[in-house]
């Protein structure tokens, strides 16, 4: 107990026990001490009731009451009731002012914020962007459902997944011509935060820049080609002198025509975003081409292997996955030194799927360059790169091929030993084998 109030505590004590010992004296002076005491007792209590009644209605008084300046313990009582509601009065309005600001915050961002009830998926509150962006009407729509409010935007589903939903791009049901990024962020037990962010201009960016690419490579096919022919047709045997030099810009125009071909297979598969037809892809006849490929750029540099235990097909593009296995393939002979071994298997990922691995006994990516080894142009050494005639692109053609397959690429490696590439299809994309494999036709026997 704090000093104050334990002196207010005893000071009423004794004035109690100094009216009970007068009541005491007056009895006993009197020879009527029972009455007396009596009397006194009761006084007392009344009393003690009448102050009490003073405390329930400072508490229950709507304005603050000012406390008296007397020294009692029912005093004491009155102005720490007081200096209480007065904090808290306090810390109310400061609460409030953050509330306000928060709120106000929320309101001004650009994004749609809208709080969302977990269970019953009803909207709790949203900002003046949830009208701008998602054509929500205040204070109409607290309380609706979401996915109802929204429709037909696809959200019952998406919401579902809960914490795991991954962003959503979807046309705003409002305004057709501009695409919202959707984000749902699980923020307390039942409450959901989702967030609409209008990324049109961002897309449409992007879609300026791939235009762009697409464009130029394409400016610089024709150009390439009359160059790239008329190289061919010159006979570095006619002029001796320029040999060397002629089959450097033979190389370099080889060089750029490869460029621009990744190009424009980039932008082709940039700007899908689901495959134009899919169809049965036999695995035998793909492995058997690979194999060939593999073979024609190693000339007979290294020991290439096959492992066809999985004894599936593919749905999906002929053509694209062709691209994306060359690709890997064509990287595993080109960083591999001569000796070395390259295996390519089809086999069973033991995750309900398929697998397609190259693996090489090669130089390897530090562990550091793998997370951006798929990113357009980025090598771990340019030189090697491009003295093996790389474009920097084969990894992103890859990467987009896969994507279109709902397929995803994993990348194991370690310096001096060598890297697997594994292309993991899902069941989905696996079909029965239709075909046998081609035989390689026998090897010409020599007299
Ligand atoms: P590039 O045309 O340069 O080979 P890629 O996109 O195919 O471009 O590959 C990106 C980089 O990843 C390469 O420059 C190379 O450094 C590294 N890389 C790719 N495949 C392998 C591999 N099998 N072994 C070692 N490094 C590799």
């Amino acid at each position: 107990m704090p000093p104050r109030a334990r002196t207010a505590w005893f000071r009423t004590l004794g004035l109690l026990l100094l009216i009970l010992a007068a009541a005491t004296v007056l009895g006993l002076l009197s020879g009527q001490l029972f009455p007396f005491l009596t009397v006194t007792a009761l006084g007392i209590v009344a009393w003690h009731y009448w102050r009490l009644r003073k405390v329930l209605i400072r508490l229950t008084a709507r304005q603050r009451l000012t406390p008296s300046n007397s020294d009692g313990v029912w005093n004491e009582l009155d102005r720490l009731l007081y200096r209480t509601q007065g904090e808290m009065r306090a810390r109310k309005r400061r609460l409030m002012e953050m509330l306000r600001a928060y709120r106000a915050a929320a309101a001004a961002l650009p994004d749609a914020i809208i709080v969302v009830e977990r269970n019953s998926q009803r909207i709790q509150w949203f900002n003046e962007a949830g009208t701008r962006l998602l054509g929500l009407r205040y204070p109409d729509d607290i309380g609706a459902s979401l996915v109802q409010r929204l429709q037909p935007m696809p959200l019952a589903h998406w919401m579902a997944a809960g914490r795991n939903a991954e962003p959503l791009e979807t046309y705003s049901p409002f305004n057709p011509g501009a695409t919202l990024s959707l984000r749902l962020i699980p923020y307390s037990e039942n409450l959901w935060l989702l967030v609409a962010r209008d990324v049109s201009r961002l897309l449409q960016l992007e879609q300026m820049r791939r235009d762009f690419v697409a464009n130029v490579s394409h400016e610089l096919r024709t150009p390439l080609t009359v160059i790239h022919g008329y190289l061919d047709m010159l006979d570095p045997e006619e002029q001796p002198d320029w040999a060397p030099m002629l089959a450097e810009m033979q190389r370099q125009s080889q060089r750029m025509t490869q460029l621009v071909e990744d190009l424009l297979t980039l932008s082709r598969l940039e700007s899908q975003d689901h495959l134009q037809a899919e169809e049965h892809v036999s695995m035998a006849s793909m492995l058997h081409t690979l194999r060939r490929e593999a073979a024609a750029l190693s000339q007979g540099r290294h020991q290439i292997d096959i492992d066809d235990s999985a004894h599936v097909d593919l749905l999906g593009s002929g053509k694209e996955l062709h691209s994306a296995f060359s690709n890997l393939v064509s990287n595993a002979v080109r960083y591999t030194p001569a000796g070395g071994r390259i295996e390519i298997a089809w086999r069973p990922d033991g995750q309900g799927g398929v697998a397609l691995q190259v693996t090489d006994s090669g130089y390897g990516i530090p562990a550091s360059h793998l997370p951006r080894i798929t990113e357009r142009f980025y090598r771990v050494s340019t030189s090697r790169s491009r003295e093996s005639g790389g474009t920097g692109l084969g990894l992103a053609i890859v990467k987009h091929v896969l994507q279109l397959h709902e397929a995803r690429l994993e990348i194991s490696s370690e310096v001096g030993q060598g890297s697997t590439f594994s292309c993991h299809f899902g069941a989905g994309r696996v079909r029965p084998h239709d075909l046998p494999a081609p035989i390689d036709p026998p090897a010409p026997v020599h007299s």
